[in-house]
């Protein structure tokens, strides 16, 4: 298997060191420095704002048909790389080798469905009220994007935007994250062997809030793509809107899943378990606030601590292992002081609550219960593995609880009542609802969040709006 390998920063179609010493990069199951990243500095930034100035003005000139050829082109590379590239995740990211190989097969599907939209940027003709008058709605390319993107996800969190993006006929500059920067490297270079003229796809590495501030004000940007946290993309979205530019955010959850007593119970702890504890719960829909119907809610519980107990915890590299550690040391800290908070204020801990070992970022997947509203934790994204299991006495009280906080990205139910399916399509208040399956993230389909959960979407037909101008052109003969 290839060893890791460090990661430069490409600019104007070159792989190059960054002006700033470089910064290393750890092992989470090891703690060991495996690599090390090249480090943007602001004349690193000026050459890629340069260089995606005029990567724009070749790219938008590229015909939808040629554009969508060369994505397609950059999704087959990226397929034949996924052991390559699945290797290189895991040993940055920790995530399990079958979860990281998944993401990258992924990646190439969700690179070639935006392929197919790049040729479906229709505009309309809107009639007139005079025969000799014609009113053309264009879709344009919005123009040169900054898009910023996180560790839990490498792959798919850029490929989104990167493959929008392009697909619209705009340049692009990434700023990867620090922290798992070799896998989302490969899924630029794989746009790069593909032919992308130089220019149209920028990557940086650096401090983040360097980088943004440097990058969102700058004439050039025209559009800011952003996941991660909310209070940071608050912050961006500020930013942004002072200098008018046109925003997507993709923020933090706290997805809650409802079970309802008419719920078929060993399907919904089958499906949740595994979505919680699926990259260590570092995962913006990942369901964490479980609200069980009191009829179910001991055999739910039970089920659901036998599915976090069979979780096999280990290095992501070895067969078996169903999860690995935490991406790195914050999200132990976190979970330890979030878990020590919970249970100060009465929780109870029915599995886990500890990290294991002290080198490596793991800890135990951990149920609690009787965690009181005032616990940081129901009120914080755990972005963890840590399952808040709560007993619910009524439909409206389900609601109420899953409504409370200010996010709205992900939630889930459980029922085999039509009537509560299409109550909770209403009543719900979340940018996604996944019944009786795990339904979500797939290119075609919408992808996003209301509330403090952000605003825009990162799939399907909707996607591609974020990168799009509309020009009303009526002329009369
Ligand atoms: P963080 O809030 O410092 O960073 C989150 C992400 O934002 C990182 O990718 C980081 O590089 C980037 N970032 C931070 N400050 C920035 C700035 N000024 N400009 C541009 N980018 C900036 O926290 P963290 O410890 O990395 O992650 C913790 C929290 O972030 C989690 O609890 C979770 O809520 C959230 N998060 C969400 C997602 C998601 O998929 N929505 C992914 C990763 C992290």
């Amino acid at each position: 298997m290839t060893d890791y390998r460090d990661t430069d920063l490409f600019i104007d179609g070159v792989w190059r060191n960054g002006s700033q010493d470089r910064l290393p990069v750890l092992d989470p199951a090891t703690e060991e420095t495996i690599g090390a990243l090249a480090h943007a500095g602001i004349d690193d930034l000026d050459e890629a704002l340069a260089a995606a100035a005029k990567g724009f003005k070749l790219w938008r000139d590229v015909g939808a048909f040629d554009r969508s050829k060369l994505m397609r082109k950059a999704a087959g590379i990226l397929r034949e790389r996924a052991e390559q590239v699945a290797y290189l995740m895991t040993r940055e990211q920790g995530k399990p080798l079958v979860e990281a190989r998944l993401e990258t097969l992924g990646a190439a599907d969700t690179i070639e469905w935006f392929a197919e939209e790049a040729r479906r940027g229709y505009g309309r003709i809107v009639p007139a009220r005079a025969t000799n008058v014609t009113q053309l709605v264009i879709h344009e390319p919005v123009g040169p994007v900054a898009a910023f993107t996180p560790w839990n996800f490498p792959l798919n969190q850029a490929v989104r935007k990167v493959s929008a993006a392009l697909a619209a006929g705009c340049s692009v500059i990434l700023k990867g994250p620090e922290e798992t920067p070799a896998s989302c490297a490969e899924l630029v270079r794989a746009f790069a062997d593909a032919g992308l003229p130089a220019g149209v796809l920028n990557l940086v590495y650096g401090v983040p809030a360097t980088i943004s501030g440097h990058l969102i004000p700058h004439p050039v940007i025209r559009k800011i793509s952003f996941t991660g946290s909310t209070p940071v993309g608050k912050k961006l979205a500020a930013l942004a809107g002072e200098h008018m530019k046109r925003v997507t955010m993709e923020l933090g959850g706290h997805a809650p899943a409802l079970v309802f007593d008419d719920a078929d119970v060993a399907l919904a702890v089958r499906i949740l378990s595994g979505a919680k504890f699926r990259n260590a719960g570092q995962v913006c829909v990942a369901p964490t606030r479980f609200l069980v119907a009191d009829g179910v809610y001991d055999d739910f519980l039970d089920g659901f601590v036998k599915a976090a107990k069979a979780v096999k915890v280990g290095n992501g590299l070895e067969d078996g292992v169903t999860m690995g550690p935490l991406a790195n040391r914050r999200r132990v800290e976190a979970m330890e002081a979030l878990t020590a908070d919970a249970l100060e204020r009465g929780a109870k801990v029915e599995t886990g609550g500890e990290r294991i070992g002290n080198r490596g970022y793991f800890f135990q997947p951990t149920v609690l219960t009787g965690v009181p509203l005032d616990a940081r934790i129901a009120n914080d994204e755990p972005f963890g593995p840590v399952a808040l299991i709560s007993r619910v006495g009524s439909y409206d009280e389900a609601i109420t609880e899953a409504n409370r906080l200010p996010f709205g990205l992900a939630s889930y139910a459980y029922t085999r009542s039509a009537k509560t399916m299409a109550d909770l399509g209403r009543d719900i208040e979340a940018g996604m609802l996944s019944i009786n399956h795990h339904g979500l993230a797939l290119p075609e389909l919408p992808f996003g969040g209301i509330k403090d959960s952000g605003y825009g979407s990162e799939g399907g037909t909707e996607a591609m709006d974020a990168y799009v101008n509309t020009k009303l052109v009526t002329q009369a003969v």
